[in-house]
């Protein structure tokens, strides 16, 4: 990472929360895809699992199916989770599968030096795009609210506190929980740097009245962008059934757990015999 990368922060944040939430490095599976955020791993001592761009749910679902014992965290930056990724991040938002998914949204592909992703503004110059993106930016929490995900929150990288607060009740949550993590990228977008997003940031918490269960408050807060950016728990909902609670062949305990079903093996072998 290039010295001031907002990553470090959320790296710090990332197992200041693990470490405060009494989570071992076996107790946790990182899954990340493709990008400069989803190196980061590699730079703790947890299981970790670097995927293909765009998979990173895909296979965290996986791994979640397979385990539900372990605490199953996504880091992928904004292109990874909102551009290639975007269709499985609509359905985890709606499935409510047990994943916490952090995403290192920097609002550029800085791996691939500079080019505009799905959280850039309409108009934003880039060496790929002179004259100025076209789309319009990708509003992820008005999307995962209006996917029906349960948790939706939002940090940024320059507030360690307030980012290792965000993620320990993404922990706490039981099913899909968003952690969007406003990150400069110091190389190439020089545009929400630190001293653009430090004034404009305030926390939803500490607003009167706020109700994160209120799902029409929380979609005008997710609206709210430019002068004030609104950083906190947007909404949040708990009792929800999860996925995994809900498959039948999970019932009797975490697959990996489950004693080899020698008959499930047997009719296979049947079957294959018959159509092979
Ligand atoms: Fe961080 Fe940007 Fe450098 Fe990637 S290119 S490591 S996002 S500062």
């Amino acid at each position: 990472w290039c010295t001031g990368c907002g990553n470090f922060g959320i790296w710090n944040a990332l197992k200041k929360a693990l470490a405060e939430s009494g989570l071992a490095p076996h107790q946790v599976m990182l899954i990340s895809g493709i990008g400069c955020g989803s190196k980061l791993p590699d730079y703790t001592t947890a299981n970790g699992y670097m995927s293909i761009h765009g998979r990173t749910l895909a296979v965290a679902t996986g791994a979640r199916l397979a385990n539900y014992e372990l605490k199953v965290i996504c880091t992928h930056g904004d292109g990874d989770g909102y551009g290639e990724g975007g269709n499985h991040f609509l359905h985890s938002a709606r499935r409510n599968i047990g994943i916490v998914d952090i995403v290192q949204n920097n609002r550029v592909y800085g791996l691939t030096k500079g080019q505009y992703s799905p959280t850039s503004p309409a108009g934003f110059m880039t060496k790929t795009s002179p004259q100025g993106a076209i789309e319009e930016a990708f509003n992820p929490l008005a999307i995962a609210l209006a996917a029906g995900a349960a948790f939706i929150s939002r940090s940024w990288s320059g507030d360690i506190a307030h980012l290792t607060w965000v993620i320990k009740e993404a922990l706490k949550h039981r099913g899909y929980a968003l952690v969007d993590v406003l990150q400069p990228c110091v190389s190439f977008n020089r545009m929400y740097s630190y001293d653009w997003i430090r004034p404009r940031v305030y926390k939803v918490q500490d607003e009167p009245g706020y109700d994160p269960g209120d799902k029409a408050a929380a979609f005008v807060k997710a609206e709210e962008w430019g002068e004030r950016i609104p950083i906190g728990i947007l909404y949040r909902v708990e009792g929800r059934p999860t996925y995994e609670e809900q498959v039948p062949a999970l019932q009797a305990g975490a697959l990996v757990k489950q004693p080899l079903r020698i008959k499930a093996a047997e009719e296979y072998e049947a079957l294959k015999q018959e159509y092979i």
